[in-house]
């Protein structure tokens, strides 16, 4: 135990993650806690049970059964603290608990962000950053976005697209789900409205208590208190996720591939500067998400196939990416390993994320107990019900891909207006007829 608890405490310092103070020593605890007061609660239940029949059988004998009723009050109270005793040690088991860190594949870089590791590039040729080619400007200019009205309606980074810019998001859905399709992933729309219960189990944090005041990364919903309390899902991968808690899967039947198709709510509290400018960090996207159930021999190699079909949607919009992979101090809670693709955006003056890769290992089937049954090589069933492992990717977060779009895609007149947008032939097939305007 000793070595193991050295080494989870010292993977949480290498991903800078907010422990709270004494948690690697108090689960451990807790966890046995939970166990004896389990072990008592079956005692005494079983014990209750003897009473009630004593009681039963000493109908004709007043005095045995008196000493039976006040044994039985005095275990019914028993019972009753216990029943409270470990409903507050689950509480604080699963606090504490929901805190704790994957741990981390070996390759991983150690650091923040500057120490992830390029591992490929790929695409055209760089266009020099200008801020000519600012996403703003050209999709305002075009017509594409309404950044004032998202503003007024709804408050700032909130946003309409318009004309070829709300094309731009059913073709790029429908392109990134054909290519997603090919690879056998299953189309799914899911609820972009989940339990509380079920993002912490996938490894989100909805309120960080660990600041003061909190600070919530997810919208809540306000609710009568007979509902359970609810939030806006940050991405697909919760409802995907959470669509395979408490089942038990043959070993056969996976991996499970699925793609879904959602909302992506964020409070994005604290984010400020050029990230915020226009389409790049907003409230609400529209986001296509892998996911996938591997047996936990299969999950390095599911983990490739989601860079493959990432770089397969990339490479066919023409844009100049590259591939990383991030070091500690940038994987969320569940990811044991993450692969980040990045576009180069001449407007902004950068590379700019547009999708991510995570694999969580065992980290959310855990928590959300998603089990598989092992064959055997002749075909029998083996022992024992191993958590699965559970994989996440971007396939489109339509906002970035845009901003990508635009930055690289767009024509200028002779005097630096701009008067179009280049956009890659695959998404011909997926385009809707837009009238008689002749920007694309
Ligand atoms: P994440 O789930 O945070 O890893 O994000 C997945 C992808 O969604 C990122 O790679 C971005 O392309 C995109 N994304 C994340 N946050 C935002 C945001 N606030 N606005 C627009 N796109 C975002």
């Amino acid at each position: 135990m000793a070595a193991n608890v050295v080494f989870k405490s010292h993977n949480a310092f290498n991903r800078k993650a907010p422990l709270p103070t004494g948690a690697i020593q108090s689960i451990p605890r807790l966890y046995d806690e939970k166990k004896a007061v389990l072990k008592t609660l079956d005692d005494q239940r079983h014990a209750r049970s003897v009473i009630g029949e004593r009681i039963r059988s000493s109908a004709k004998d007043p005095s045995a059964k008196e000493t039976a009723l006040a044994e039985a009050k005095l275990l019914k109270e028993e019972v009753a603290k216990l029943e409270q005793r470990l409903e507050e040690v689950e509480e604080e088991l699963f606090r504490t608990a929901v805190a704790v860190p994957n741990d981390t594949h070996p390759d991983v870089p150690i650091g923040p962000e500057s120490a992830a590791a390029v591992l490929a590039q790929h695409g055209p040729e760089l266009i020099p950053a200008s801020p000519q080619r600012d996403h703003v400007h050209i999709a305002t200019e075009l017509g594409l976005v309404d950044l004032e009205a998202g503003a007024a309606v709804s408050g700032t980074s909130w946003y309409y697209l318009k004309n070829e810019g709300a094309l731009l998001e059913l073709a790029l859905t429908n392109y990134a789900m054909s290519i997603a399709m090919k690879y056998g992933y299953t189309p799914v729309t899911t609820p972009d409205v989940v339990r509380t219960d079920v993002a912490y189990r996938c490894g989100f944090q909805p309120r960080d208590d660990q600041v003061d005041p909190p600070v919530s990364q997810m919208y809540h919903i306000s609710q009568s208190s007979s509902l359970p309390e609810l939030v806006l899902a940050g991405t697909a991968e919760i409802p995907l996720a959470g669509m395979f808690a408490n089942q038990i899967f043959n070993e056969n039947k996976l991996p499970i591939r699925v793609v879904g198709l959602g909302k992506a709510f964020r409070a994005e509290a604290g984010a400020r500067g050029t990230d915020t400018r226009g389409l790049y960090r907003v409230h609400q996207f529209t986001k296509l998400e892998l996911f996938a159930v591997s047996p936990e021999t299969d999950s390095e190699n599911i983990m490739e196939e989601l860079k493959t079909i990432q770089m397969e949607i990339f490479s066919g919009l023409n844009l100049p990416f590259r591939v990383l992979d991030m070091p500690t101090e940038e994987l969320g809670a569940s990811a044991y390993r993450k692969y980040d693709i990045e576009a180069w955006m001449p407007g902004r003056g950068g590379w700019g994320e547009i999708s991510s890769t995570s694999n969580c290992t065992d980290y959310q089937s855990r928590r959300l107990h998603i089990r598989y049954r092992r064959v055997s090589s002749d075909g029998s069933e083996a022992s024992g019900l191993p958590f699965a492992h559970t994989l996440n990717g971007t396939a489109a977060a339509v906002p970035r891909l845009i901003v990508a779009l635009i930055e690289n895609g767009a024509r200028f007149d002779g005097a630096g207006n701009p008067v179009g947008l280049d956009l890659p032939k695959v998404l011909r097939p997926f385009w809707l007829q837009a009238g008689e305007r002749d920007v694309v």
